[in-house]
């Protein structure tokens, strides 16, 4: 059988190619009479040589290691891995979206500037936010981006003892670090029994030196919190201001919007709620929205009207100042424009509809088997607290996750959040079908029966896949990125 595993270094033979050139017909300038031979390297490159075909099967052979939406099912939780329209990648790939060049005079590029205006509206008006930027590189970006801006209005009030960020226990690990890239200090809240932000806790929290609230809502553990007026008002009566970390924006499009829950900064994940593919690493999107009284500290450039006329605006007064080169990853804004009109408004609402039944479809049909965290419904991921029968603790939330790849799924997301022991969080976003839906579970029940009934295979899990169970922390700590054949 032929090993396509084979790198292409090892399939090289000297002399084979995949490309034919026109013979040269211009002069040929000898390469060290232009460059110093200082600066030119003495020996060959050592590049494979290789035919246009054995090319073709290696990418195709190393795409298919990997494990995509396009896919497969892949319920991560907190990450929203949706399936991505196809719609959305013709018009990014628009010549005149796709291939204009941030330099180009603005007169050129109207179009392009009018998607990044009605963005900004639209996202204003699913938010519940006054003015938005559309720069930032992610959702950390924005949240980074978001703190800063909050720094600014109390520096901007001569308000400078406030140095402290109010994060919950259960929140998501990027915003205790944006706290602290931001040069700030984290004071953590405690959760009550059910997950939510414990309201007393809260109130002793806050003071002369409260920065902001970050918050997630629906939280991380899945659950929409319902106090959440009166804690947005607790944190503003001692002065500071609420940022909210929109993530988890899925769950509520259509029907809540997070300046009506007093939010006075907030960050959306367009790769996340509005379907760019992300995973691996980009590219992503993480626009903020302000309130009126904040958007003078907003970073530039904005895009502005006068007129018929769009151009990026550089005179906000306070602004932070640029936070990305040009404007961010314009493309993901296309996908995101693209989303929300083919959707429309009562589009946008069936997503989060079926996101939440989806999820509680899912939580309820595996009660039986998995420790259920939530008491009620869920939002738009169901959390579980390991197995229900773990074979006295023999197995483990990570041994269920590895043996879901044997069974073709992507596992979802586990031990966070980190308040939740043996956590297992599903996400299975709106895009599912009932049946496939139905396979997980089944798949799950499967495994919850292994657990019983025979815990090696359980143990030994995947059993399918090239890497079977490496050691994750030195994995991360010291990765092996070159071949050592
Ligand atoms: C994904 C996520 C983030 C960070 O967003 P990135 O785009 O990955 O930087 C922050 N908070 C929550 C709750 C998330 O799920």
């Amino acid at each position: 059988m032929i090993n396509y595993d084979k790198l292409i270094f090892e399939i090289s033979e000297a002399g084979r190619k995949s490309y034919s050139l026109p013979a040269l017909d211009v002069e040929e300038k000898q390469v060290d009479k232009l460059i110093d031979s200082k600066f030119l390297r003495e020996d060959e490159l050592d590049f494979p040589e290789v035919s246009e075909n054995q090319i073709i099967r290696h990418y195709t052979n190393l795409s298919m290691k990997n494990y995509s939406v396009d896919q497969g099912f892949y319920p991560l939780g907190s990450c929203t891995m949706k399936y991505n329209p196809k719609i959305n990648e013709l018009t990014s790939r628009l010549d005149g979206f796709a291939n204009i060049h941030p330099l180009q005079d603005e007169s050129t590029v109207q179009g392009a500037l009018r998607l990044m205006y009605e963005l900004d509206k639209d996202l204003c008006e699913i938010t519940g936010m006054n003015k938005m930027s559309l720069n930032q590189a992610a959702g950390a970006h924005g949240e980074y981006t978001g703190i800063l801006t909050i720094k600014a209005y109390h520096e901007a009030r001569n308000d400078n003892k406030r140095n402290i960020i109010i994060v919950p226990d259960s929140a998501h690990g990027t915003n205790p670090a944006t706290a602290a890239m931001a040069g700030c200090e984290i004071r953590e809240v405690k959760s009550d029994e059910n997950g939510l932000v414990d309201l007393d806790s809260l109130r002793k929290a806050v003071g002369e030196d409260t920065c902001a609230l970050m918050l997630t809502n629906p939280n991380t553990v899945g659950l929409f919190d319902r106090n959440i007026k009166e804690i947005t008002a607790i944190v503003h009566e001692a002065g500071g201001l609420c940022y909210y970390d929109g993530a988890n924006a899925n769950a509520i499009l259509g029907h809540a919007k997070p300046g009506d829950m007093g939010f006075d900064v907030i960050h959306l994940n367009l790769h996340k709620t509005f379907s760019t593919p992300h995973g691996g690493g980009g590219p992503g999107s993480g626009p903020i929205g302000v309130k009126e009284f904040l958007a003078e500290f907003l970073p530039k450039p904005t895009v502005e009207k006068d007129g018929d006329t769009y151009r990026l605006d550089f005179d906000r007064e306070h602004s932070l100042g640029r936070i990305k080169d040009f404007q961010g990853h314009f493309l993901t804004l296309v996908r995101a424009y693209t989303y929300i009109l083919s959707l429309g408004s009562n589009g946008l609402r069936d997503v989060a509809d079926m996101a939440v039944l989806n999820a509680n479809y899912i939580q309820k049909m595996l009660e039986d088997d998995y420790n259920r965290v939530a008491k009620g419904v869920c939002m738009h991921e169901c959390l579980f607290a390991g197995l229900k029968d773990d074979n006295d603790g023999e197995i483990r939330t990570l041994d269920v996750a590895k043996r879901l790849m044997d069974k073709g799924f992507h596992p979802p997301t586990v031990y966070f959040p980190l308040i939740v022991q043996e956590a297992l969080m599903i996400e299975p976003t709106e895009s599912e079908t009932k049946e496939t839906l139905d396979e997980f579970i089944k798949a799950m029940k499967e495994i919850a029966e292994e657990a019983r009934e025979n815990p090696e295979v359980l143990k030994n899990a995947p059993l399918s896949t090239p890497v079977r169970r490496p050691d994750e922390t030195l994995a991360a700590r010291k990765p092996v990125l070159k071949y050592q054949g």
